[in-house]
C-alpha cells in the first residue's frame, strides 16, 4: 500500500492551468480520498491498482494526471489511433466517463471518440479516422474496430481498466487480454476494480509493472448513510406492494431493481396501472432509449427508474432518495452495489427490498453475512404463506427504517454456520430466470472468502472468492 501525505486542495497537485480552470468550474476544490491518493503518483508516470468504487471519484483520479500527462507532450495522434484507451464494462459509464474527460479537458480542445456497441460502428470508425487523444470503449465493441482496421492500438501510452470486477463478470476477460496483447509494452496503467478477488488481482499483476497500490474505503461501509430494510411478501404481491411504497414513501427519485429484463418490463406496467410513471432501461433497450430515460431521470422528469443490474451499472445520478429491490441479488456484493446508488454526494438514503419465498431469504443471509448486519424486517405475507420463510426468531436489526451501518456492527453475524458459497446461475446477473419457486441450486463445497475482510491501513476490504473455472458467465461471449 502506497503510503503519501494527502494533499488536501486540487492546486497542490500542479496541474495544468487549463485543467486547473476546469475544476473550478466543474466545483471540485476538495480531492477525494482515492483522487487524493492517484493523483500525485499517477503524475509521475508510474503504474496505479486502486481499489475503488462509483461514486468515490475515481474517474478524475485517472483522468486528471492523464489530461496533465498529454499536455506535457502534446502531439497529434497518428491517423486511426488514440493516444489514451480507457476500457470501462458498460454504454452508459463509458458515455459518462469521456464526458468527465471532456468536461476537465474542456479548456484544451481534446479530441476524444467513444467505441460501445447498441450502436453502428461506421459513425466510431470515422470519428477515429484523423486519431483520438482520448477513446474510451467497452472492450468488445472495441476488438471488433481494431479488428476491422478502424483502430490501430500501437500508440497508446496510457491505459485505464475502470470497473475491472465487472469486467471480468460480464465475461470480457479474453476481449481484455486481446487488447492488452495487441498495445505498446511501454506504457502507463492505471486499474481500478471495486474489488481485488484473486483472479482481478492476477490480471492486474499480468498487466502492470511495479504498481503503486491505492485504496478507498470498502464497498459495503457505502451504507453509512442508508436507512435498510426488507419487506416480506406473498410472492404474487410484489408488484401492489412496490407500488404502494412508491406513493407512501417520500420519494424524490426511485431507483427500482429487477433481476431480469423482462421483470423490469413488466414492474413498469404494473406501475403504470397503478398511476405510477415510471420507465425501464435494460440491455435489450436501444442506446438511444437508453440515454434519453436516463436523461429524463436526471433532470427529474420521470421520478422511477426500473433497471437491471448491468443496465445500472453505469447511472451516475445524485439525487436518488429510494433504491428499492423488487428482486434480490443472488450475488452479495451486487446488493451492495444498488444500494450505494442512493446516499450519494452526503446524501442520505433508503434501501427497501421485497423478499419472497426460500430462495430470496437464502439471498438475504447471504447479504446479511456480507454486511454483518441483520436487516431489519417486516412482514406483510399472508398468515397462511408465512410458512415457506420463516422470520427470524428475533429482529436483530431494530425496528424498520432504522439506520443500520454496514461493517461497523457490533451484532453477531446473521448465521451461526458460516458463509456460503455465492449462487450463481448461467449468463451474467441481469439474465437470472426470476422465479422463486425454482429450486436453489446445490450448495458448493468449499469455504468462502465473502465477507471476510482484511485490515490494510486502517481500512478493511471486502475480498471475493475467485470463481471455479467451469463458472458458465466467465465464458459467455458478452452482449456488445
Ligand atoms: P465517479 O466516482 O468518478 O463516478 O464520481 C462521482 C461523482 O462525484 C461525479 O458526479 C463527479 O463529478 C463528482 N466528483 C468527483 N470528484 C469530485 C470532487 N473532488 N469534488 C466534487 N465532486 C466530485
Amino acid at each position: 500500500m502506497e503510503r503519501t501525505t494527502l494533499l488536501t486542495s486540487f492546486q497542490d497537485f500542479g496541474l495544468a492551468d487549463p485543467i486547473s480552470r476546469a475544476l473550478k468550474e466543474e466545483n471540485y476544490h476538495t480531492p477525494t480520498p482515492i483522487q487524493a491518493q492517484t493523483i500525485p503518483i499517477a503524475l509521475t508516470g508510474r503504474d496505479v491498482v486502486g481499489i475503488a468504487q462509483t461514486g468515490t471519484g475515481k474517474t478524475a483520479a485517472f483522468a486528471l494526471p492523464i489530461l496533465h500527462r498529454i499536455l506535457e507532450n502534446r502531439i497529434r495522434p497518428q491517423p486511426k489511433s488514440c493516444r489514451v484507451l480507457v476500457l470501462s464494462p458498460t454504454r452508459e459509464l463509458s458515455g459518462q466517463i469521456l464526458d468527465s474527460f471532456n468536461a476537465y479537458g474542456r479548456h484544451i480542445r481534446l479530441t476524444s471518440a467513444l467505441a460501445i456497441g447498441g450502436v453502428p460502428m461506421g459513425r466510431q470508425v470515422r470519428s477515429v479516422m484523423q486519431g483520438v487523444e482520448v477513446m474510451v470503449a467497452t472492450p468488445g465493441r472495441l476488438l471488433d474496430l481494431v479488428q476491422s482496421n478502424g483502430l490501430k492500438l500501437n500508440q497508446v501510452e496510457f491505459l485505464v481498466l475502470d470497473e475491472a470486477d465487472r469486467m471480468l463478470d460480464m465475461g470480457f476477460i479474453n476481449d481484455i487480454r486481446k487488447v492488452v496483447a495487441k498495445l505498446p509494452i511501454k506504457r502507463q496503467t492505471l486499474f481500478f476494480s471495486a474489488t481485488m478477488p484473486k483472479d482481478i488481482a492476477e490480471l492486474a499483476e499480468s498487466m502492470l509493472r511495479d504498481p503503486a497500490r491505492v485504496a478507498v474505503t470498502p464497498v459495503a461501509s457505502t451504507a453509512d448513510r442508508i436507512s435498510q430494510r426488507i419487506i416480506q411478501v406473498d410472492f404474487a404481491a410484489k408488484p401492489a406492494v412496490l407500488a404502494q411504497l412508491l406513493k407512501q414513501e417520500p420519494v424524490d427519485r426511485a431507483l427500482v431493481f429487477t433481476r431480469t429484463k423482462h421483470g423490469a418490463d413488466k414492474v413498469v406496467k404494473v406501475l403504470a396501472k397503478a398511476g405510477i410513471e415510471a420507465n425501464a432501461i435494460h440491455g435489450n433497450k436501444s442506446q438511444n432509449h437508453r440515454e434519453r430515460v436516463l436523461a429524463a431521470f436526471r433532470s427529474g422528469e420521470i421520478r422511477t427508474l426500473v433497471a437491471t443490474d448491468i443496465a445500472a451499472r453505469g447511472i451516475d445520478v445524485d439525487g436518488i432518495s429510494h433504491v428499492v429491490n423488487f428482486d434480490l441479488p443472488n450475488v452479495p456484493e451486487t446488493y451492495v452495489h444498488r444500494i450505494g446508488r442512493t446516499a450519494r454526494a452526503g446524501a442520505e438514503g433508503v434501501a427497501i427490498s421485497l423478499i419472497a419465498g426460500a430462495e430470496e431469504m437464502g439471498y438475504l443471509r447471504d447479504i446479511e453475512r456480507l454486511i454483518r448486519i441483520a436487516l431489519p424486517r417486516e412482514d406483510r405475507r399472508t398468515p397462511g404463506h408465512r410458512d415457506a420463510a420463516p422470520a427470524p426468531a428475533q429482529n436483530r436489526g431494530g425496528r424498520p427504517g432504522t439506520r443500520v451501518h454496514a461493517g461497523r456492527s457490533h451484532e453477531p453475524a446473521p448465521s451461526a454456520k458460516g458463509p456460503r458459497r455465492r449462487r450463481r446461475g448461467g449468463g451474467n446477473n441481469a439474465q437470472q430466470p426470476n422465479r422463486h419457486e425454482a429450486p436453489r441450486p446445490a450448495q458448493q463445497a468449499g469455504k468462502s472468502q465473502a465477507g471476510q475482510s482484511e485490515g490494510i491501513q486502517g481500512v478493511a476490504f471486502l475480498h471475493r472468492e475467485s470463481r471455479p473455472n467451469n463458472q458458465p458467465n466467465r465464458n459467455h461471449r458478452p452482449q456488445r
